[in-house]
């Protein structure tokens, strides 16, 4: 048996035709940019979300830049975020000219430290980015509250959540602003890349309306320096045809990650925990062992793909050197960078090949 971690096919189900169809369309009708195809999904997905705006863009690191730059975050502030997350996080911080504070992750969750977050604020502190890793809600309450308390705005990295619950309401929408991914890879993907931004704010919409066309106002009326930066019509026809199904395989996902609760207990492993759990959409299922490397090694020659994510923290990533940053300074998210291994997860994903998977698991603590 092989298991594999993608399978696109299975994501169009009987769609593909009409999808097919409705793109052979767009191509002869030559609106390629910010066409109707685009505002279609953009509305259907702020009512997906329960939001005023979301607006299509270029991938979640242009979502998260944008943002910044709407809020008019630059040089001299600084952004707190955790050192566990997608190099692309601290990237767009980097890329608005601001400078990346780093908190640590919990044991539990593997989640922001929000006991950590009031000492890294200082009087240059904007904003904070919890990113909903994993798929497992970030502790936005705890967030919430050290945020109001000095004023900061919370910008939410949720490009590994769409979906998630959290009190009621979808992550990306507690916080000013919300980031979403559209890779392909993430929970609702396009065929390419993708992004967008939710926000109840309206002039923040409308300053990242500008900002994702050159700054555009209206056409050559350049107000502000901006990115180009929009969501593909042939990407937004993709996303269109998926997202009726995202609650669907995020309980798919949420069967198979309890599956493997089952199948592996009692073993000597760590799996993520803590009171947010049963929100999570599982973007990853994380197993955490320190045979992590010789574990990744047994699966990967019984045809299981399982990977590590991310196996170099933010801290210790060459392109962010010139931070100072040491070894030892985030132990948590350090060591978790070490023990992670992601074993695969898929909305499509059979009982017989989780069985499959916990079985190889299980084979080689018994042998080791
Ligand atoms: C994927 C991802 C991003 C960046 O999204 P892209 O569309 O690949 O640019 C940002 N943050 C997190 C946590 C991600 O997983």
């Amino acid at each position: 048996m092989k298991v594999k971690r993608y399978n696109y096919p299975a994501q169009f189900g009987d769609q593909l035709d009409s999808l097919a169809s409705k793109i052979a369309k767009m191509l002869s009708n030559g609106q390629y940019v910010l066409s109707q195809q685009v505002l279609d999904f953009e509305s259907r997905f702020a009512q997906y979300l329960g939001i005023k705006h979301a607006l299509g863009v270029n991938s979640g690191t242009d979502a998260l830049l944008l943002s910044m730059m709407a809020l008019d975050i630059g040089p001299g502030d600084e952004v707190i975020t955790q050192a566990n997350t997608f190099h692309a996080t601290v990237a767009a911080i980097c890329l608005c000219g601001a400078k990346p504070v780093l908190v640590d992750v919990t044991e539990d969750a593997f989640q922001m430290d929000p006991g950590q977050l009031a000492d890294a604020v200082t009087p240059r502190t904007r904003a904070i980015i919890p990113v909903h890793l994993y798929g497992y809600p970030a502790p936005l309450r705890q967030v919430q509250s050290v945020a109001q308390s000095h004023s900061l705005d919370i910008i939410e990295d949720a490009a590994q959540a769409h979906g998630a619950l959290l009190d009621q309401r979808r992550v990306g929408t507690h916080g000013r602003v919300g980031c979403f991914s559209f890779h392909p890879s993430k929970n609702l993907a396009a065929a390419g890349d993708g992004g967008a931004i939710a926000t109840n704010d309206d002039e923040l919409a409308k300053r990242i309306t500008q900002l994702r066309s050159l700054g555009q106002a209206s056409q050559n009326n350049h107000v502000r320096v901006g990115l180009n930066s929009k969501l593909d019509a042939i990407q937004a026809a993709v996303l269109q045809t998926k997202l009726p199904y995202l609650d669907k395989w995020n309980e798919q996902r949420r069967h198979v990650a309890r599956l493997y609760h089952e199948r592996l207990a009692e073993l000597p492993i760590g799996l993520q925990q803590g009171e947010n759990l049963n929100d999570s959409v599982y973007h990853l299922f994380q197993l955490r062992t320190a045979k992590r490397d010789a574990l990744l090694d047994h699966l990967r020659q019984h045809d299981v793909d399982a990977v590590t994510r991310y196996p170099v923290p933010i801290h210790l990533q060459p392109a962010f050197a010139g931070h100072g940053w040491k070894p030892g300074q985030f132990p948590i998210a350090e060591q978790l960078a070490s023990q992670l291994l992601c074993l695969p997860i898929r909305p499509d994903m059979p009982v017989a090949e989780v069985d499959f998977v916990a079985e190889k698991v299980r084979v080689f603590f018994e042998g080791n």
